[in-house]
């Protein structure tokens, strides 16, 4: 069997609720576990996040897994129901949706169900899902008059919680709108639970920081005492020594400019691992960082061993992890580790630890 896996630890995933139970202290938890657990696999983050006051997905079949495995708390479907159909079958299992549109609306209005759980979307400049503020008063009062309606929560989500110019706008707004409505309001994603305490409110939303990557560019997840949930390994399969002018890898875009030896690892693109990572992005082996050289293959990838006398064919090398955090390959590739997490391949096979 190839010698790639990722691993699952389900503590790192219970101390980074923790984390976020320690820095929004007076909120409850809505842990987001969309996109298979952000790559670590629904029921596998969901048993590390047991503790979370509520689960948010994106798909009715995640709800279901979820309830199916035995999951109490509340269950959020955040783009709400795509049919009637749904619907129905939401209110039967006690799932909660989102309505972020007309549409929604008229189709909960025109159902039979006996009941369900609604959190309003207001659009606060993404520009996405939601109801623009002008239009948000007329929802509220039309869900407030659905009989089927039994709890409403006020919700957004903000478009630069992890930029500079922060949330301070679409937050004034989301407030001046909601001022004085007796809801629970939930506004923050992981951006916002680190940068703004103003926005914990009654609900967090957190996704990426319970999986021990960073929502915050230039901030490391670690600096916020957060720990990697995946680690990604594999070993070296071959040894190549280069010859001073010789180039390795498809297209040839790298070349030694003095003899060296290089580690061919097991991964490649078609494991998850970024085919736009360049020359020198950080990686271990045997436990000590040193660089990815040449184009990532589909299966395989290249590392540079120069400094590294005994590694050798079946030396352990960490992809990210703890040692290489997923952020820092991200970061060289041109992309954030939301993505590469997310896209972890089904041929990974996956060992969860407790
Ligand atoms: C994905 C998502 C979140 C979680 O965002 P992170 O940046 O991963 O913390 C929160 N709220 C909504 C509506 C989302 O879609």
């Amino acid at each position: 069997m190839r010698p790639i896996q990722a691993t699952i630890d389900r503590s790192a995933l219970t101390h980074n609720l923790s984390v976020v139970k320690a820095t929004a202290k007076q909120s409850k938890v809505m842990a987001v576990v969309k996109a298979n657990g952000y790559g670590h696999g629904l029921l596998n983050a969901a048993q590390g996040l047991a503790a979370a006051d509520a689960f948010a997905v994106l798909g009715l079949d995640e709800a279901l897994a979820l309830r199916n495995a035995g999951y109490q708390q509340e269950i959020l479907l955040l783009e709400g129901v795509f049919s009637a159909d749904e619907l129905l079958t939401v209110s039967e299992q006690g799932i909660s949706i989102v309505v972020h549109c007309e549409a929604q609306m008229e189709m909960l209005e025109n159902s039979h169900i006996k009941s369900v759980s609604v959190h309003l979307k207001m659009n606060t400049g993404m520009n996405r899902l939601g109801f623009k503020s002008e239009a948000f008063e007329s929802a509220l009062s039309r869900l407030a008059q659905c009989q089927q309606v039994t709890e409403i929560t006020l919700m957004t989500h903000f478009a630069t919680a992890d930029e500079a110019q922060g949330v301070s706008a679409p937050f004034a707004l989301f407030n001046r709108v909601t001022e004085g409505k007796s809801h629970p309001k939930s506004v923050a994603n992981s951006a916002s639970i680190l940068r703004f305490s103003e926005t914990h409110l009654d609900w967090v939303r957190p996704g990426i920081m319970l999986y021990g990557s960073t929502p915050v560019s230039g901030q490391s997840a670690a600096s916020f005492g957060l720990r990697a949930a995946m680690h990604f390994t594999s070993q070296i399969i071959a040894i190549q020594v280069l010859e001073t002018g010789e180039s390795v890898g498809y297209g040839q875009r790298f070349t030694a400019d003095k003899k060296m030896r290089i580690g061919i690892v097991a991964c490649g693109y078609a494991d998850g691992y970024p085919r736009h990572a360049p020359n020198g992005t950080p990686i271990a082996v045997d436990g000590l960082m040193t660089q990815t050289l040449g184009r990532v293959s589909m299966d395989m990838l290249f590392v540079d061993l120069s400094a590294l006398p005994d590694a050798t064919i079946g030396s352990s090398v960490e992809l990210w992890g703890n040692q290489v955090p997923v952020d820092a390959v991200a970061e060289s590739s041109g992309t954030i580790g939301y993505e590469l997490l997310c896209a972890i391949a089904p041929r990974v096979p996956v060992r969860v630890l407790t």
